[in-house]
């Protein structure tokens, strides 16, 4: 397929409007959990805040319109430690009028006090790692919550910072498809306006992962998980809660502008040990080893350990991958005019054949997964990449 040269030496690649910050620290760290998280460490939490606050000062103040702390745990920090991220935050970042500043907490952090101070820092979305309701399935998934705490935290938040979303997990060893529309179930009663999903998956290096080698646990079969995710569509969509990715669901006006930000290739800045961010075309991730990414940082030496440059046309591919995730569907005209790509050209042959198979149709201009493409996502969203 001939690419336009002209068009592709002018290709600006789009300023990035988004900025994640990764905070390492956890209580302890769940067997099903391959992030970049440390337990028991911290005595590091002042050493890796001077560190971000020496990672964001480099980036001269550029304006955002959303910002997320992930983790690990952003809500472990101490009350002091929290204050001063978030001032770190603002100091660094100029935040657009109509901010998005989403903050990943779990339910036995949030203390009144840590409450106040998320609020007086202007943080308008919460993201709750709740993973259930039932407390033997949150014992089993080694979270420090209760089913019934909870709940009570969903409702204490969201009189405060009314966008709460929160995270199920489904398929845990030994789930039943009734616990799992209970806790749906559960979900949709409280007052949140986003959920999303996923099944439990076995990472290598995790403590589930040994476990399933030694016949200790066995994931769910996948008719199981199929049926599972089945309900979280029909349920949520009861519920008035709309689908706009596979793994997410939202109240209208409550999607997640930084998560579309990543699938709509817009780029983002990003701080912490382990964060990913994508900048003029380059891909770059930090030391994961947190004790590796502060001894560089106080020595005066980069934090980033992977730098790839990608090519036009390797992004106009990813945003069509990206892209098809939303169940929207994704623009591949708009994506041709942006970049210069034909991707509708280039892969002509595959979205014909994932027409032909009903896991693609176009509708309004766009290119979009059919229901049943829904569940063969990840097969059709790489075939964009192939
Ligand atoms: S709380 Fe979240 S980030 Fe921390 S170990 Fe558990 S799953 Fe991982």
């Amino acid at each position: 397929m001939a690419v336009d040269q002209a068009e592709l030496s002018a290709f600006q690649w789009p300023t990035p409007t988004s900025a994640y910050v990764h905070v390492p620290f956890c209580r302890h760290r769940c067997g099903y959990c391959n992030f970049s998280v440390l337990a028991d460490r911290d005595d590091l939490m002042e050493s890796y805040l001077d560190a971000v606050d020496a990672e964001l000062s480099a980036l001269e103040s550029p304006a955002v319109q959303t910002v997320f702390i992930g983790g690990g745990t952003p809500t472990h920090l101490p009350i002091d430690a929290l204050d001063r991220l978030l001032q770190i935050v603002t100091n660094r970042l100029q935040l657009s009028d109509d901010f998005e500043w989403s903050v990943e907490a779990n339910p036995e952090d949030i203390t009144d006090e840590k409450l106040d101070c998320l609020v007086a820092h202007g943080i308008n979305r919460i993201s709750l790692g709740m993973q259930s309701f039932h407390d033997a399935k949150l014992a089993g998934l080694e979270r420090g919550h209760s089913g019934a705490g909870g709940a009570a935290v969903i409702r204490q938040v969201a009189e405060v910072i009314r966008n709460v979303s929160i995270d199920l997990i489904f398929a845990a060893p030994g789930e039943t498809a009734t616990q799992w529309r209970d806790d749906l179930q559960m979900a949709l009663s409280l007052p949140i306006q986003h959920l999303s999903t996923y099944a439990l998956t076995f990472e290598k290096g995790t403590s589930f992962w040994s476990r399933r080698l030694r016949g200790e646990l066995s994931a769910a079969d996948e008719s199981v998980e199929i049926d599972m995710y089945q309900a979280a569509r029909q349920m949520t969509a009861d519920a008035g809660l709309q689908q706009y990715e596979v793994s997410s669901f939202a109240k209208p006006a409550a999607r997640c502008r930084h998560n579309l930000a990543y699938w709509d290739g817009l780029g983002w800045y990003a701080a912490g040990p382990g964060a990913a961010r994508f900048v003029d075309g380059r891909r770059e991730v930090n030391h994961r080893s947190t004790t590796t990414y502060l001894k560089r940082m106080r020595g005066g030496l980069s934090p980033v350990a992977e730098s790839d440059a990608i090519t036009v046309q390797q992004y106009a591919r990813e945003r069509a991958a990206f892209g098809v995730r939303q169940i929207d569907g994704v623009d591949l005209d708009r994506i041709h005019r942006e970049t210069g790509i034909d991707i509708r050209g280039m892969c002509a042959d595959m979205i014909q054949r994932s027409t032909d198979e009903q896991l693609l149709e176009e509708a309004d201009g766009l290119i979009r997964l059919t229901q049943r493409g829904v569940l063969f996502a990840d097969t059709v969203a790489g075939r964009f990449l192939d």
